[in-house]
């Protein structure tokens, strides 16, 4: 871990982009959208809307043309030059965009709710199975990303957004923070090094040593975990929103720790999505952003380090944030402490390493987790929603 880098140029939070109109114009916003044509947004589109409305993808203001997504699917770069790693698609049926007029106004909703301005640019057909293998690196429908993309709609509609919208209805409450509020709470906190991290898992004793780690050589932590649409196997937000404020309550010091959710989905995309996930952290303020073992990932797709040497790679090429790293960490009972092979000699048969499917077991068959691989706190939530959903237990 190299953290006084973060007093270099790599990297820099950058202009934020503000795509929402102002409170005191919102009454007069929504009298206009009620004689506008509209489209009902999935729940993806919908967060990619808030994201993109709030400067959380700045530099962006809209959902992406086709030689913006095109410059993105095949270099990872914006046309000017800005590294960016997913097109921000605002997928449909063909049916549903033909009576689109191009260079009018279209109001964006979810749950029936308006929402946002769309002033529609441009409208194309997605060329579905060449850029699902270039931005997933496979084309198989097994993958959840691809299959989402692959039927998530046939053509995209491209253009600048405004948002004026009530971000309760996409369920959202105190715990959502801009990337404003974020970078204001943490100027007012004097912060200079910020980490940035997420899991969509539960969090475990391994997890709780990266954030002591990084909290050991940085100013403070965003404790950032992603509330979006993830696939029915991950544990429900909610239940992890639990187990992270029991950590916070308990264990973690409250004057250097920063907690909000990031409503975003997982595209399961592996090293592109963690380029992603980064470059959203940047826009949120932080400085550093905290990367584990397959980060992104899912079912094998992708190399547990790859998603580390992409982030690496593009750090000093206009990434604007430094990824600190971390291999496998475990419960070593010879060290009596945390660790990873790079701070542990000794064999794998000292390490406690439990599987998903062992923790998800034993939770199930209402046995206790030992209290090195999770704080009993935590455990005792994990019992609690795994007793709920026992008969489709998901945790
Ligand atoms: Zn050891």
């Amino acid at each position: 871990m190299d953290i006084a880098s973060a007093k270099d140029n790599k990297t820099t939070r950058g202009p934020l982009v503000d795509r929402t109109i102002p409170t005191e114009s919102r009454a007069e916003a929504r009298t206009r959208a009620a004689k506008l044509p509209a489209l009902e947004l999935n729940s993806r589109a919908a967060s990619d809307l808030l994201l993109l409305s709030t400067g959380a993808f700045s530099p962006l203001e809209g959902f992406t043309d086709f030689k913006t997504s095109s410059d993105i699917v095949e270099n990872m770069r914006l046309p000017g030059g800005s590294v960016w790693p997913f097109p921000i698609l605002l997928q449909t049926e063909a049916a549903k965009a033909k009576d689109l007029r191009l260079g009018s106004e279209i109001v964006l909703k979810y749950h029936g709710e308006p929402l946002a301005f769309l002033t529609l640019e441009e409208s194309f057909a997605i060329p579905h199975a060449e850029w699902a293998k270039k931005l997933f690196g496979t084309g198989e429908a097994a993958h959840p990303g691809v299959a989402g993309f692959l039927t998530g709609g046939d053509v995209s509609l491209a253009g600048k957004v405004q948002w004026f919208g009530d971000t309760a209805v996409l369920g959202l409450d105190e715990n959502w923070l801009t990337p404003k509020e974020t970078r204001a709470a943490m100027e007012q906190r004097g912060w200079k090094t910020v980490a940035g991290f997420q899991t969509r898992n539960p969090v475990h004793r391994a997890h709780e040593y990266v954030l002591r780690t990084a909290l050991e050589v940085s100013d403070g932590l965003l404790l950032h975990p992603l509330v979006g649409e993830t696939r029915p196997e991950d544990i429900p937000a909610a239940v992890r929103m639990r187990c992270y404020r029991a950590l916070l309550d308990e264990y973690l010091p409250r004057e250097h720790v920063l907690f909000a959710v990031l409503p975003a989905w997982m595209r399961y995309g592996g090293p592109r999505e963690a380029v992603l996930h980064a470059v959203v952290r940047r826009n949120f303020g932080c400085t550093h952003f905290l990367v584990g073992r397959d980060h992104a990932g899912v079912g094998g797709y992708y190399g547990p380090f790859d998603a580390q040497h992409l982030l690496r790679s593009l750090a000093g090429e206009g990434l604007g944030i430094e990824p600190i790293c971390f291999d496998e960490i475990f419960y070593c009972h010879r060290c009596s402490s945390m660790a990873s092979k790079r701070t542990c000699a000794h064999p794998r048969s000292e390490h406690l390493i439990l599987s998903g499917t062992e923790v998800r077991r034993r939770l199930r068959e209402g046995l206790a987790l030992p209290q090195e691989f999770t704080r009993p706190e935590v455990a005792a939530i994990l019992s609690a929603a795994a007793r709920e959903v026992s008969v489709a237990p998901k945790i």
